[in-house]
């Protein structure tokens, strides 16, 4: 038997207080069904963050995705850090004579400023 079917009941009947407690009851089930709903979304994206987080590998302050070899950085960290986002980082020629390369992320304008890794060795460690 439903709570509905219960109400019915006891509205036929004529219990006023009765039929209050169940319409209450079958609220707190609503807030409660509401409550498992969103409370399974969000264990649903934790879950994909922690495959998410396992996939990224940082190889010499640069950030790779090991799980898509088509796309695999390198990212920015303060974009992955903070939004989760996966945003590339362009290398920016600064027509400088020093030997670091500086690397621009066009979401955070964040710089990175190093020796980024050779393929070489991305390849040999994400592999
Ligand atoms: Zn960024």
């Amino acid at each position: 038997m439903s709570i509905q079917n219960i109400i019915d009941t006891v509205k036929q009947f004529g219990s006023v207080e009765a039929t209050k407690e169940l319409i209450d009851l079958q609220q707190k089930m609503l807030d409660a069904q509401q409550e498992i709903q969103s409370l399974r979304n969000e264990n649903h994206a934790l879950k994909e963050e922690i495959i998410a987080n396992k996939n990224m590998v940082d190889i010499d302050d640069f950030l790779y995705n090991k799980a898509n070899p088509a796309f695999r950085g390198p990212f920015c960290h303060g974009c992955w850090g903070i939004e989760g986002k996966l945003v590339r980082i362009i290398f920016q020629d600064t027509h400088q004579k020093s030997h670091n390369q500086v690397y621009i992320c066009p979401a955070c304008k964040g710089k990175h400023g190093s020796i980024a890794p050779s393929e070489e060795r991305i390849d040999k460690i994400l592999d």
